[in-house]
């Protein structure tokens, strides 16, 4: 069997009844949980391989488990509105158990970049395969009224860590999931305007805070080549950087230019910043998630990959994409399956052993590299 028909079964046979997928079926720290980034870019994955019946279906479960909780949503949107303080802990949460419940697991459960990337993952299915998910509208319109409210408050990042920053992958998916909600077309015109506030209030602190050397010009602004405000120092043009401020760069950086756009492929923005997470954190056709990674070690991290081949496909390089491609596909199990990150090249190897007792094995399968995997191969042609 090819891994992408492996990667449509491991997927499907794993979607729980109420259309969540589990982040891993087996691993310690993960089972019984569905996150809405891991979530998202699943479903983009089968989606465009034609399983329009499971991206249905966590569609549908996501626009349930969010418009659920549209009380709690409008009752922090009101409590902020009034200049009260609202703690992390009273946030929507992470992660869902597969049955849409808060999980009483602790976890970093304060994270907004999920419900961003939920709804482009949603707009991404409704244009691909026409019609609306049945009952998403409430779900879309209280994850916008939540994100256009909290977008600027400091949360853990796609790595569950550093709640004290403002990070730039989280603010990118905020970006391009509300403005898939103002494309949907089923917010009220003053949550639109309010979706659209928050668009250009992103784009503008990006450009001012989150972009190495010099202020960039704003998103969107710049043709490819373009040079002028943002082109950088003599360092070069300025990069994404990893939280607002922050000297480093990040692998979560590579969505903010695909699929994201914030800075799309061909602006000198998003072409620096691929180039610099290639640079540092590219290693022999796998990805770290940052330099200073300890997690299991610091492995190379399969999605990554994905992450950095789309990039490349989209920017023409399809010999690169599919370098990083075959990569995935060489980290498979014998049994097909994809695990989170592979431990060969660790950049912290003493680090690796207190991981392995505290949760186990790397997670395996991980369904978002399996997603990202049937992303990639569709950018590529790679049907079967
Ligand atoms: C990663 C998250 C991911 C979660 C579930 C964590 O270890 O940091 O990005 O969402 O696992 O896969």
């Amino acid at each position: 069997m090819s891994l992408v028909a492996h990667s449509l079964d491991v997927i499907k046979s794993l979607q729980a009844p109420s259309g969540a997928y589990p982040a891993s079926p087996t691993f310690s720290a993960y089972r019984g949980y569905s996150w809405l980034r891991d979530g998202a870019f699943i479903a983009e994955g089968v989606s465009r391989h034609g399983d329009v019946t499971g991206a249905d279906a966590f569609h549908a479960w996501c626009a349930r488990v969010v418009s659920d909780r549209a009380g709690q949503v409008d009752v922090l949107v009101s409590r902020a509105a009034r200049g009260e303080a609202v703690t992390a802990a009273e946030m929507l949460p992470t992660r869902f158990t597969l049955d849409g419940v808060d999980g009483d697991d602790d976890w970093w459960d304060f994270q907004l970049d999920g419900y961003g990337t939920w709804l482009w993952a949603l707009r991404e299915h409704v244009v691909r395969h026409g019609g609306a998910v049945a009952g998403a509208e409430k779900g879309v319109r209280t994850a916008v009224r939540y994100l256009t409210a909290f977008w600027q408050v400091p949360c853990y990042d796609w790595w569950e860590e550093h709640v004290e920053h403002r990070h730039v992958a989280t603010l990118g998916s905020i970006h391009a999931g509300l403005r898939a909600a103002v494309a949907l077309g089923v917010l009220s015109p003053a949550e639109s305007a309010a979706a659209t506030e928050a668009v250009e209030g992103i784009a503008g602190l990006v450009a001012r805070e989150g972009v190495s050397g010099q202020a960039a010009g704003g998103p969107g602004s710049g043709g490819p080549g373009s040079g002028g405000p943002g082109s950088g120092g003599p360092g070069g043009q300025g990069h994404l950087r990893k939280w607002l401020g922050s000297d480093a760069v990040d692998g979560s950086l590579l969505a903010c230019v695909e699929p994201f756009g914030l800075y799309p492929a061909g602006h000198p923005v998003g072409e620096a910043t691929v180039a610099e997470v290639e640079r540092q954190l590219a290693r022999d056709g796998g990805v770290y998630r940052y330099l200073d990674d300890t997690f299991y070690g610091g492995g190379r991290w399969l999605l990554l990959a994905g992450f950095l081949g789309w990039n490349h496909a989209r920017a023409g390089r399809r010999a690169e994409a599919g370098r990083y491609l075959e990569w995935m596909a060489a980290q498979a199990t014998p049994a097909g399956d994809l695990p989170e990150q592979v431990s060969d090249l660790l950049l912290a190897p003493e680090r690796r052993q207190e991981w392995l007792d505290r949760w186990g094995p790397v997670a395996t399968p991980l369904l978002w590299s399996h997603g990202m995997y049937l992303i990639l191969a569709d950018e590529l042609g790679v049907t079967a």
